[in-house]
């Protein structure tokens, strides 16, 4: 295997980090209880410009405790996009409603109104936006939709932090918004994740269903209702903290070598791109292409195995929901659209530490052999 020479993604520390977090250990407060996941939150909250965020362990344990939270559970249905990572989907399992898969729009990658429309059923309560690879989807249309039908919406802006659509943050448009810290995302904890809310209700019984059922600061083992051990550590919340001060350079980053890109590979005939909405601005987390191989002249499996020679990381896109073998047993439309996407597509590197000389490399690989 070829040394990785220009990494896809890579996490960012820096020496910001690291006196964080030697400063957390110096004061013994490793686990869950100590004064940084409060001030993690509330920074977060106040960089999203939203009421309430509550930490979590990981995404996947805020999408299911948004679910919980709305009271979504058996009986109930929830419309989810085919072209997302599983995580997305697999809480509303966890919660024993049943997955609504529906297809995507070509130009966004994120889920189609229209067909969300005529996916809704009397058992329909809640859609799940994804703002795939950072780039916002339509959120006017869906919050329409989820007025007009009485539908809860949980963004998964996990992909999305610094995103904007029409000038607000992307994540806080929905009853609950959920992001992500894992390794690979804008900004990372090593694991973790936030959930957002302006509903202080929703906020309160959020924060005693990630500590097992029990109202903060309560000293009785009582436990109000069964709830989960999703807490983050104050260990977590220290590399959170100085992640989200570097964020407006990690973005400044991404939004520089997306435009790089976009430049670069408009002269090449079969490459396409995510296009945003006007008016929405992301944050190019992961920026991704299409290969047309009629038009471009070459498979994207001969351009793959281009660029693996060079070094040069990319990974396919998120296999769609209905092609899952763990989803096998569902019966989920065909979803076409979703699927010629993970036929065509490709992400490329995009960490945030990439210079544009790295960018212009993977461009000079990118014109068909
Ligand atoms: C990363 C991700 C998640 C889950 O986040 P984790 O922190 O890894 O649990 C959920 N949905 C999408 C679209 C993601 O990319």
């Amino acid at each position: 295997m070829q040394e990785i020479k220009i990494p896809l993604d890579w996490p960012d520390i820096g020496e910001l980090e690291k006196e964080y977090i030697l400063k957390a250990l110096a004061s013994g407060y490793v686990s869950s209880a100590g004064p940084l996941v409060r001030e993690f939150e509330q920074r977060f909250a106040a960089y999203l410009g939203i009421n309430h965020a509550v930490a979590v362990v990981n995404g996947t344990a805020g999408l299911h405790l948004a679910l919980k939270l709305l009271g979504i559970g058996p009986g109930d249905e929830v419309i989810v996009p085919a072209l997302t990572f599983i995580a997305t989907v697999n809480p509303v399992v966890y919660v024993g409603a049943r997955p609504v898969v529906v297809d995507v729009d070509p130009c966004t990658w994120n889920i189609d109104p229209a067909a969300i429309e005529k996916a809704i059923t009397k058992h329909t309560r809640a859609i799940i936006p994804v703002h795939l690879y950072g780039n916002p989807a339509d959120m006017d249309a869906i919050l329409g939709l989820a007025r007009e039908y009485g539908l809860y919406v949980i963004e998964d802006a996990t992909e999305a932090l610094g995103s904007t659509y029409k000038g607000k943050k992307a994540g806080t448009f929905g009853h609950i918004g959920v992001f992500s810290f894992n390794g690979n995302k804008i900004i990372t904890t090593g694991g973790g994740g936030m959930l957002v809310t302006e509903d202080p209700e929703l906020a309160r019984r959020a924060r005693i269903l990630v500590n097992q059922g029990r109202e903060p600061g309560e000293t009785e083992y009582e436990h109000k209702e069964i709830g989960f051990n999703y807490r983050l550590t104050n260990l977590q919340a220290a590399l959170g903290l100085a992640q989200l001060e570097r964020l407006p350079e990690f973005l400044a980053a991404k939004r520089r070598n997306a435009a790089i890109y976009r430049r670069e590979l408009q002269g090449i005939p079969g490459v396409d791109w995510q296009h945003e909405l006007p008016g929405t601005e992301s944050n190019w987390w992961l920026f991704s292409i299409l290969i047309n191989a009629e038009k471009y002249g070459e498979s994207r499996e001969a351009l793959m195995a281009r660029l693996s020679g060079r070094g040069i990381q990319f990974r396919p896109l998120f296999k769609p929901i209905p092609l899952q073998p763990c989803y096998s047993h569902y019966s989920f439309p065909p979803c076409p659209v979703a699927v010629n996407l993970y036929a065509e597509g490709i992400n490329l590197p995009s960490a945030s530490f990439l210079e544009k000389d790295d960018i212009m490399a993977v461009c000079a690989n990118l014109f068909p052999g």
